[in-house]
Order: structure tokens, then sequence, then C-alpha cells
């Protein structure tokens, strides 16, 4: 049989998925998009100052390397434009439906295959359903008194308001992680002034990001090697901040040093402010950001950081807990994403019309992140426990993809859908959740965790470790009767 594939998603896993099917020469593939162009989230995020923080020659593909970045940390624009090289260039567009937005699936088991719900026409029948949604794509707002009462524009960054001029505006910005950090530098010289309210304040190193000129750029694409080299070292730099985050408490006081000094140094120009901006949690319990200019931002005249809690919101600004009002024109949430709401709002039914999400009720698993037993020939890149503390998520979808594809062709050999065996996911959950529950990322809370505390987004090791047992094995999945 060639089995047909629906994949839902347009960013960099649902691109590596369909890259990696047609390759083995699977053609028989649909993506939904709901957006009207590709992207996932660098699409969405395109609040100013926006860029990855890890450097593009690793944070790509590895089967299509692109010798001319303009900069080490690329900006938003250029991923965008590179996820558009890329889908062009293997040609994934055709494949793809969009304004499509998926917002259910169902296993019929009799005929052994998936029925796709969407928002715009038919319901689609496949024999492989593969979610490529991401982890960070529903941005979260917080719960706080009043908010709808605000007078101004509020936004969160995932959703930037660019059509709201900043200049000269009393901006009130909530949050101070990775998103934060980015666009307060950004915005601050144009504001007229700006209320960084910070609940728990992040570790910061520096940024090492440089230009790569023209000469970069024709070395990299003569000699193929500079720019291996160049992914090949910040593997290893990656590799070693996940040594640190999961095995070697040494290492992360090393880490720890570093971006103390850093810090202070930064917030000398301003009395009082080193002393609210270092942590006192376990360092990489929540994301480490490089920022050579977040903290030169918050040194800024315009500038307030606020570290009193908010206790709501008027329509005027924000209230902190010592009862002062801090006027505000704009809002700008920096407050996340819903991370651990994996595949959410979809509706997922597999074997017996078992819900996906409950299933996950005490907080989603998956083996190696993409199977779920019940769910026959549902993927998930991604998907639970395969983010990673510091390297690049692209290397971890790689992998995933190369495991589907396996899986299909498989499928395609015997025709025969199949199911992960319960007892193969069990003992895989217990064993990383027991590597997990000694991480640093148990220290504290963050977007890694749920509500009960399960680590339910991080992957407990190295890269590579990921990527040697991913590996396909029919062993570890049952065939499903219809
Ligand atoms: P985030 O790291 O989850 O930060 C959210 C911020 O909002 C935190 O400072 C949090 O404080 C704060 N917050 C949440 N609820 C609040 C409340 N009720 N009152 C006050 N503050 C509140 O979200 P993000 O900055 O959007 O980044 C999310 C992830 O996206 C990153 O960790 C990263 O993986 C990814 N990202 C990557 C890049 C990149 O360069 N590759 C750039 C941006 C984002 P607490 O810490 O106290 O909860």
């Amino acid at each position: 049989m060639t089995p047909s594939v629906a994949v839902i998603g347009t960013g960099f896993g649902g691109l590596a998925a369909v890259i990696e099917l047609k390759k083995r020469g699977f053609d028989d593939i649909v993506v939904f998009e709901k957006a009207d162009d590709i992207g996932g989230t660098w699409r969405d995020n395109t609040y100013p100052g926006a860029a990855c923080d890890v450097p593009s020659p690793f944070y790509s593909y590895s089967f299509e390397p692109f010798p001319v970045w303009p900069h080490r940390f690329s900006r938003q624009p250029v991923i965008l434009d590179y996820i558009r090289h890329v889908a062009d260039k293997y040609d994934v567009l055709r494949h793809i439906r969009f304004s499509t937005e998926v917002v259910g699936a169902s296993y019929d088991a009799d005929a052994g295959k998936w029925t796709v719900e969407l928002s715009e026409g038919e319901p689609v029948v496949v024999d492989v359903l593969v979610s490529a949604v991401g982890q960070l794509s529903r941005p979260s707002y917080p719960d706080i008194a009043g908010a709808e009462t605000f007078a101004g524009p509020a936004f969160h960054s995932a959703e930037w308001d660019h059509d709201v001029d900043l200049a000269g505006k009393r901006v009130a910005v909530i949050g101070t992680g990775a998103s934060a950090i980015q666009f307060v530098p950004a915005i601050q010289p144009e504001v007229g002034h700006l209320s960084v309210f910070q609940r728990t304040p992040p570790y910061l190193i520096p940024r090492l990001d440089r230009e790569f000129s023209r000469m970069h750029h024709t070395v990299f694409e003569k000699v193929p090697a500079t720019l291996l080299a160049e992914r090949g070292t910040w593997y290893g730099v990656t590799e070693g901040l996940s040594v640190a985050w999961v095995y070697s408490k040494s290492l992360s006081s090393g880490i720890k040093a570093v971006s103390k000094r850093h810090m202070r140094k930064q917030a000398a120009a301003k009395p009082g402010l080193f002393e609210k901006v270092w942590p006192t949690y376990q360092l990489g319990c929540k994301r480490i950001l490089f920022s050579s200019d977040y903290i030169p931002a918050l040194a800024q005249p315009n500038v307030d950081l606020v570290t009193e809690g908010i206790s709501e919101i008027t329509p005027t600004g924000v209230v902190t807990a010592d009862g002062q009002e801090h006027e505000a024109d704009v809002i700008i949430w920096g407050t996340g994403f819903k991370a651990t709401e994996f595949l959410a709002p979809m509706s997922i039914k597999g074997d017996g019309g078992r819900d996906l999400h409950d299933e996950w009720s005490e907080g989603a698993h998956a083996y190696y992140g993409m199977t779920v037993p019940s769910f026959p020939n549902l993927f998930i890149m991604y998907g639970p426990n395969t983010n990673t503390g510091g390297g690049s998520i692209i290397y971890f979808l790689e992998a995933q993809a190369r495991y589907l594809g396996d899986y299909v062709a498989h499928l395609a050999g015997t025709g025969t859908p199949l199911a992960l065996k319960p007892e193969v996911e069990q003992e895989y959950d217990e064993r990383i959740q027991a590597q997990l529950s000694t991480s640093v990322w148990s220290m504290c809370s963050s977007w890694y965790r749920n509500a009960n505390g399960r680590i339910t987004t991080n992957w407990p090791a190295l890269g590579r470790q990921y990527k040697a047992q991913a590996k396909f094995d029919p062993a570890d999945y049952e065939v499903v009767s219809r």
C-alpha cells in the first residue's frame, strides 16, 4: 500500500516531516495550515527584536545548510525566509491547504484510518496523522483581575499589534522571559516610559553574536567544512549546557559565575538594579537566556523595573501589591505560552473513542514524544518531553522525521496499522520521569512543568542520546485488528 498522510502545521516540524516522507518516495501528503502562510512560530512572532537564541548554523536543517546567514543569531525575518526557501526547494507548498484549521481527528478502527475534521470543507480520511503544532504556539494570558477593563491597546508578544504606535507612550510590559528580553531593548528607545513587571528574573549570559560578512559567506559556500565546523561547535556548546542541566552541578556553577559577572557589570549603571535582576533560584531551572542588551535597556532613565507583584489592572494602568498604580497607555504581555497543553484545542479520539486529552489528564506523555498506545498511526512532532534546555529543536525534529519515515515505510510494506504497546510506553515514561526528577528543572516552576509539577516538555538527556535511542523498532508495536 501507499500510505496517505496528513500533517498539521507548517513550522520547522511540519516541514521536516513532509520532506522526509517525500525523500522516501511518499507523496500522498496533505498539510493543513490554519494561517495563510507557512512558518509556525517564526511566522507568528514578529515582535521587535525577535531572534533566535540558538546560532543559525545549528538552528537549521542538517540537509539544508545555508551559507549566507547574515548573523550568527538570526533575526526572525531571516529565519522565516529560510523556512520559505526550504519549503520551495523541497516542493512542500503544493501539499499545503492554507487557512484550514484542524479541529479534531478520530480513528476509525474498522477502516484503520484517521478522519480529520476541518474548519473549512469536508473531513479528510488518511492512514497516518502527524501533528506538528509545536509546544509554543498558543499564547498564555495570566488571569489578572481587571485585565479586560484596560482602556488602551493590549497585546501579546506572539500577536504583536504593529498598528499600535509606541512612540512616546507609557508602556507596561508584563513578564521577563525569552521574548521580553528581546523586545524590551528594541522598544525602549522609542517609548516615553517603560514599566517592566518582573515576577522572576532570568539568568543571562552574553550573546556572542557576530555579523557574517560577504567573506564568511564565500568561505562557507566554497568550503562547506567551515560551516559544518561552526555548526559542530554550537552543537558541542549546547550539549555541554545539557550536561550542566542534567548531570553536572560543577559545570553549572561555572556558568553561574559567568552570568553573575555579566549581569553585575551591565547593571552597574543603575544603583540597585543588580540586586533586582539577580535570580535566587537554581541556574538552568528556567531557560537561561543569551542577552547583551536587556539589562542596559533596564538601566535607561525611561525604564522602571517593577518587582512588586501585580494585584490588578485598571482602565489606566497596572496596580501592584503595594497599592501603587503604574499608569500605562499600552500593555504588552510577555507571558509565554500554554506549553504543556499539547495538541490543544484539537479533539483527538483514538481506538475505541479514547480521548487523547483524557489520557493526558495528569500530563502529556508519549514514546520518545511521538507515539501513544491506543492511538494507532498517530505521530507527534515536538511532542511531550522532546524540548531541549539549550540546544536546537531542529536536531530533535530531524530524528523524529527519520522515525516517522521508518514507520511509514514499514506500514507501506505491511499495510496494517500499528499501535504502541502500553508496557513499552510505561517503561519508557517511568525511566525518563525518574531522570527528570533529579534534573535542575524539578527545582522551580516554569513552562517545562504542568500544574501537577510533572515535567512534560523537556528531554532529560543529551540530544545525541535522543537521536541514538529514538529509533523505530516494529517490536515496540502491536498490529491493530480491524
Ligand atoms: P516565558 O519564558 O514563559 O516567560 C513568561 C514570563 O511571563 C516570565 O517572566 C513569567 O514569570 C512571566 N509571567 C507569567 N505570568 C505572570 C504573571 N501573572 N505576573 C507576572 N509575570 C508573569 O515566555 P517567553 O518569554 O515567551 O518564552 C517562552 C519560550 O519561547 C522560551 O523559553 C523559548 O524556548 C522560546 N523562545 C525562544 C526564543 C529564541 O530566541 N529561540 C525567543 C523567544 C522565546 P515567571 O518566570 O515568574 O513565571
